[in-house]
């Protein structure tokens, strides 16, 4: 082993989807998200769990993700959530890929492509109704519907939209984003495209607006283990199936006052034992995304913080944890390698530490080991499969 691996529990991935499905209206189904490689656990262990589990649809941000779900058994419905460009279009279809269609100028494309092939190809229409992303808007939809009356191949087997602010429960957002979503299908029915399945919740919508279930609600965060936001703990139960670990690989007894780390940012304040462990911020380890401060309180939060390091202090320093103790981060953390302080207690090499490392930043290059019925079921490295997977760079 390298020192570092994420142990992915697959019954915990199996027993979130079958929570979710307790949580369903009748009638509609979950598809889940596993884009971004199932948010770190792996894309292909991840569908397969869950596809034993009963689980029948899909979600992808790319053509490539929704290839490999294809080459690895997964024979459910994948949608494709983010743009696709007409070079990719020709192997999705014949992958049965269902695509999203986010403009009126793909249609004449993907209609002779279909042609071309002699196959029929399944889209949904992405409404944009707030996101500011991607998708359909309103004043559109006749000439959309025109050219899809003229497009025989394509079949609008979806319709969707997805909400900009459920996970900070902003309802009259999102109540006028659904709402607007209801306008343009109306509208669509009106000019004769009736998709089959509408689809507008994300796990934040799932959870705070059980009516709008509809056809399908598109679960990622929540088959993770996840909440959308801490003011969601709770409402279901899930079972987190990642745990990143790490063995010590050095220790050392030292004085009081001696200096850790690059800047010498940290002085031990007692004698104590450093131990090294070969993790650090290349592995993803204390790697934050740059967060917007959600109102008064956190920006003082931020400021506070930030002044407090000028003097030596450091709020919010990453903590592992050893032989379940809190142990802390001593210094700052190095590309490769990190020094805990662990006090006098037991302390060897070999270890083993609980890192917390965010999943979706997590480098795909640690080993992700695989446990089903409380045995190890595969490893694997994720780069094998999706990230070098071809995506032509014209
Ligand atoms: C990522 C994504 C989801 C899943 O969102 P979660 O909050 O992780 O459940 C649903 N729909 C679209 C379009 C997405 O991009």
């Amino acid at each position: 082993m390298d020192g570092i691996w994420i142990d992915v529990d697959l019954d915990a991935v199996m027993a979130n989807f079958t929570e979710v499905m307790n949580h369903l209206r009748p009638g509609a189904r979950c598809m889940a998200v596993v884009k971004a490689d199932g948010y770190g656990l792996g894309a292909i262990e991840v569908a397969r769990a869950l596809q034993a589990a009963g689980c029948e649809a899909f979600a992808v941000t790319k053509v490539s993700e929704g290839l490999i779900l294809r080459q690895h058994g997964i024979n459910g419905i994948i949608l494709v959530l983010g743009p696709t460009g007409q070079q990719e279009w020709t192997e999705a279809i014949q992958a049965g890929l269902h695509i999203t269609l986010a403009e009126i100028a793909s249609v004449s494309g993907l209609e002779e492509i279909c042609r071309q092939l002699g196959c029929q190809v399944n889209v949904h229409l992405k409404l944009e109704t707030g996101m500011g992303r991607t998708g359909l808007v309103p004043g559109n939809l006749a000439r959309l519907a025109h050219c899809l009356n003229e497009a025989p191949h394509i079949q609008v087997v979806g319709a969707y939209t997805h909400f900009a602010r459920a996970a900070q429960r902003d309802r009259n957002y999102t109540r006028t984003q659904y709402e607007q979503f209801q306008t343009g299908v109306a509208e669509l029915t009106k000019y004769g495209i009736t998709p089959s399945w509408l689809h507008v919740c994300n796990s934040a919508a799932f959870l705070d607006y059980p009516e709008w279930h509809h056809d399908f609600v598109r679960i990622g965060t929540l088959l993770i283990g996840h909440y959308p936001a801490s003011d969601f703990a709770g409402k279901l139960k899930l079972k987190d199936p990642w745990v990143a670990k790490s063995r010590i690989s050095y220790v050392r007894r030292v004085p009081k006052g001696t200096y850790v780390g690059y800047q010498s940012i940290y002085r031990t304040k007692a004698d104590t034992q450093l131990a090294v462990i070969p993790v650090g911020y290349a592995d993803g380890f204390g790697v934050e995304p740059h967060l917007i401060p959600q109102g008064w309180v956190d920006f003082l939060k931020i400021i506070l913080k930030n002044f407090l390091a000028l003097f030596g202090v450091y709020l919010g320093q990453e903590r592992v944890i050893h032989n379940g103790r809190t142990v802390r981060v001593a210094g700052k953390i190095g590309m490769q390698l990190t020094v805990l302080d662990v006090g006098l207690s037991e302390c060897a090499p070999g270890g083993e530490v609980i890192i917390p490392l965010r999943r979706t930043i997590a480098n795909p290059r640690i080993l992700r080991v695989y446990w089903k019925d409380g045995r190890i079921f595969c490893k694997r490295f994720l780069e094998e499969g999706i990230s070098y997977f071809h995506t032509e760079i014209s």
